[in-house]
């Protein structure tokens, strides 16, 4: 269904200038997005002053997108042949145009809120349903205030059902929710006290989600979740849980090994019911699933047929290193087209410019004309720029001639094994690949020969995490204060190369590195926003030139030399940033010396000052403020001086990421955000919600029974007292597994119990006392940090900082990356 862009104007109450009669077919929110620009309507989202949508308007206008929704304010007198959609709020227009779109349509919708298990339920409901109903759902989590009108602008006459899910994290975001999705069916998953920050108690919070249920003809909720007196009045419920007043009484639940048999009660009849899985939350979301597909009328037996062949959901893209210096990126959370399309941004995100290939296998059809799916899937081929492209499958096999079209080169196979039985004659060679198949096709053998064998001590990088960290710090952000995020240290040791190229999908400002080769090397991967490096010295010039990066100068001796070397080169206005040493006493010049080197570079052209800063040495720590208070002041000086010689402006920065959080003052032109991007908060006692990126995780290689007096590891240090339960676990110093966690200081998570280290950590491993940790087996995953243990912890047991565990993860541990 497409809209002339007249009705566009009607629908979300504009003022329209219409130079360009049109429809649209597409809703963007990102210029990146772009399928067909003719028939797309870019919506200018966001109110930061520089990063808001509005300033990305030249850029799709270039990418040939005539059509935008903008505040009023906007001036478009540099577009004449564009149409501009005139509003007071280009985010409200979007939820405007997604719900007048979904009131075009009579079909039952199923909205699902709650705090976990959203996303699980709504695909799981989709395997359930797929046989008897073609389905519309939102894709991956898109469940935000842009998320949902950009999913259910999807419906189509020929769907049979929606599922969509709606997540919240601020009051009053839930109305404008109910008004996009308008369900007929409502489903409150577990609530659980994730993301309470934006509401004043769980009571508000669970009020607020029940508005998206105002309207269905039957809400689906756990009676153990909810309090009997927040029911909502006047709505038709069908409940489950243990309460004798569910429609579906639980009576119990009997755990065996891979498998969970409840017994319940339905119409008065005693029933049971095989779950697949053992732990309570997929238990709590098969059995509101059940509920759902009980009142949809489908029959008892069939969906207990269904819920057998349940599959878990893994939303999580893996990025993995491959064979021949390629990267892996593997998708196999579902294979139809909106998620498809995502996977294909993360993968250009991720190559930045290097050559890709796309392996991908029949996709799902749910309800969409088979050659139309092709030629979208052809057509988001060609507009990612996807290089070559390995189509498996008998139907996809049938559009050769699109896909082909599409891709520089494409090949076709009918299943994977003939693939695989081919292989050999590709050259798979510094690349990025997408590995996108339904489960069918198995391609996790396709996996297994491409990703390098891991050693199974992993760190786990959550970049997801990362960029929701550099969100929450933003947001304490003054609107014109830019970002420089520091990737030095391989990245606090999460990997450069793959957390810059984040940073810059999300348009930070500057990156930083302490040495040249960690800029070179960023630069051989793709990441064109301006470099800082740290720690320059006379060898490097050559490459700092070469690949553009941008020194720090601290002294004279540094400034004479890098000057000699640009005059013999003929090169002016060099980009440089001037230290000042304000009271850390590491590096810079004193603050009395920047009239001297203020009239040095006036007289002579070879630099040009970015910009000027100093580092902070106690900015976390409120003993300190009045040093705090001291270098700043010195920076003033410093600064100002430097400004009063210097005939142009230069930016200044002082504040790392305590100083973000503690001193709002500090935060001049720019900010150097470094620990904090990494999920950890360097500012004591204050709260902000990071979200850990690094996880490091290892394997259990073998469980002894010890008997008392049997002695663990080097040098006996540790003699057993009583029977006790050990396992030897594939981690030690030589891994960054510090030696100062033996005996008992330092602890692992293991199945959800803490177990001690006893006796000695060894170069490559460890042994831990699991004496009271129930079913613990060889080949069991170990946490030696992340969500359950902190790294700040680790850094506490160990006398040291978070900054030098992190760090300290020895390059032998494969990084593997995640994208939520
Ligand atoms: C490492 C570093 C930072 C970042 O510090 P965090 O405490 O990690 O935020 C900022 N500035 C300089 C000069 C640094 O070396």
């Amino acid at each position: 269904m497409s809209y002339s862009v007249q009705q566009i104007a009607h629908i979300i109450h504009a003022s329209a200038k219409i130079n360009y009669p049109c429809h649209i077919n597409y809703l963007l929110t990102d210029t990146r997005q772009v399928i067909d620009a003719d028939s797309s309507l870019f919506f200018a989202l966001g109110t930061h002053p520089t990063r808001n949508g509005h300033h990305y308007i030249p850029i799709a206008y270039n990418t040939g997108i005539k059509n935008f929704v903008v505040q009023f304010d906007f001036d478009d007198s540099p577009y004449p042949d564009a149409n501009f959609f005139k509003v007071h709020q280009p985010l409200l227009a979007l939820q405007q145009l997604a719900a007048f779109h979904r009131s075009q349509f009579n079909l039952p919708v199923i909205g699902i809120t709650g705090s976990n298990g959203k996303t699980i339920v709504k695909e799981w409901l989709f395997q359930l349903l797929n046989a008897d109903y073609k389905i519309v759902r939102s894709p991956r989590s898109y469940n935000s205030q842009i998320g949902v009108p950009l999913s259910v602008w999807h419906i189509a006459a020929y769907h049979q059902l929606g599922i969509f899910e709606a997540g919240i994290s601020l009051p009053n975001e839930m109305q404008a929710l109910q008004k996009v999705i308008q369900p007929t069916i409502g489903i409150l998953t577990s609530i659980g006290d994730a993301h309470n920050e934006g509401f004043q108690n769980l009571q508000q919070k669970i009020q607020e989600k029940l508005l998206l249920f105002q309207e269905v003809d039957c809400f689906i909720y756990c009676t153990d979740d909810l309090p009997e007196e927040t029911i909502l009045p006047n709505v038709t419920t069908f409940s489950w849980g243990s309460s004798a007043t569910a429609k579906l009484q639980i009576i119990d639940y009997n755990y065996q090994l891979n498998k969970t048999i409840v017994h319940y009660k339905h119409n008065g009849n005693a029933e049971t019911l095989e779950i697949p899985f053992t732990d309570k939350a997929s238990i709590h979301n098969v059995l509101t699933c059940f509920c759902c597909l009980l009142y949809l009328k489908v029959n008892e037996a069939v969906i207990q047929q269904r819920i057998q062949l349940l599959q878990p959901i893994d939303m999580r893209m893996q990025l993995k290193k491959g064979i021949q210096d390629c990267v892996i990126i593997n998708d196999s959370y579902s294979n139809d087209i909106d998620s498809f399309g995502i996977a294909l941004d993360y993968l250009q995100q991720q190559a930045a410019g290097n050559r890709t290939t796309v392996i991908v296998s029949d996709f799902l059809e749910s309800g969409i004309p088979t050659q139309q799916l092709y030629e979208n899937v052809a057509q988001l081929l060609k507009q990612k720029k996807v290089n070559r492209c390995i189509a498996i499958g008998n139907n996809i096999g049938h559009y050769q001639h699109a896909i082909a079209a599409a891709v520089e080169e494409a090949y076709f196979f009918i299943d994977t094994t003939h693939f695989l039985n081919e292989w050999f004659r590709f050259s798979f060679q510094s690349e990025y690949i997408l590995l996108k198949g339904a489960r069918k096709y198995a391609f996790e053998r396709i996996a297994a020969i491409l990703e390098l064998q891991v050693h199974e001590t992993i760190l786990e990088v959550n970049l997801t995490a990362l960029a929701n960290n550099l969100r929450t710090y933003r947001q304490l952000l003054a609107p014109t204060v830019r970002t420089m995020a520091m990737v030095k240290a391989f990245g606090y040791g999460s990997g450069s190369i793959e957390v810059a190229k984040v940073l810059q999908f999300y348009h930070t400002d500057y990156l930083a590195v302490a040495y040249i080769d960690e800029g070179v090397s960023l630069r051989k991967a793709g990441i064109a926003l301006p470099i800082m490096v740290m720690n320059i010295e006379e060898s490097g010039f050559n490459a700092m030139v070469e690949y553009g990066l941008e020194p720090e100068i601290f002294s004279f001796q540094l400034y004479h030399q890098l000057h000699k070397f640009l005059l013999e080169q003929g090169i002016e206005n060099f980009p440089v940033h001037i230290k000042v040493d304000t009271g850390m006493h590491r590096l810079g010049f004193n603050p009395n010396e920047a009239n001297a080197l203020g009239n040095l570079l006036i007289a002579n052209h070879t630099m040009r000052v970015k910009s000027v800063f100093s580092h902070l040495a106690s900015a976390e720590n409120a003993l300190h403020d009045d040093f705090t208070k001291q270098q700043n002041d010195a920076f003033i000086y410093f600064s100002s001086v430097l400004q009063s010689i210097l005939n142009y402006q230069f930016l200044r920065h002082i504040a790392n990421s305590a100083a973000i959080v503690r001193h709002k003052n500090l935060q001049y032109d720019m900010v150097r955000l470094g620990i904090g991007l990494y999920g950890v908060n360097s500012a004591a006692e204050t709260n902000l919600h990071l979200q850990p990126v690094a996880s490091l995780k290892t394997t259990i290689a073998q469980i002894k029974h010890l008997k008392p007096g049997d002695s663990v590891g080097y040098n006996r240090t540790a003699i057993v007292q009583a029977p006790t339960t050990i396992a030897t676990i594939r981690i030690g110093y030589a891994d960054g597994f510090s030696k100062r966690l033996s005996n008992g200081i330092g602890f692992v998570f293991i199945n959800g119990y803490r177990a001690p280290v006893i006796g000695s950590v060894c170069m490559d491993m460890t042994m831990i006392n699991i004496s009271h940790i129930p079913n613990v087996k060889e080949g069991d995953s170990v946490e030696i940090f992340g969500k359950n243990i902190s790294v700040e912890e680790v850094a506490k047991w160990c006398s040291t900082i978070p900054y030098e565990i992190l760090t300290g993860i020895s390059q032998r541990v494969k990084r593997v990356y995640l994208n939520e």
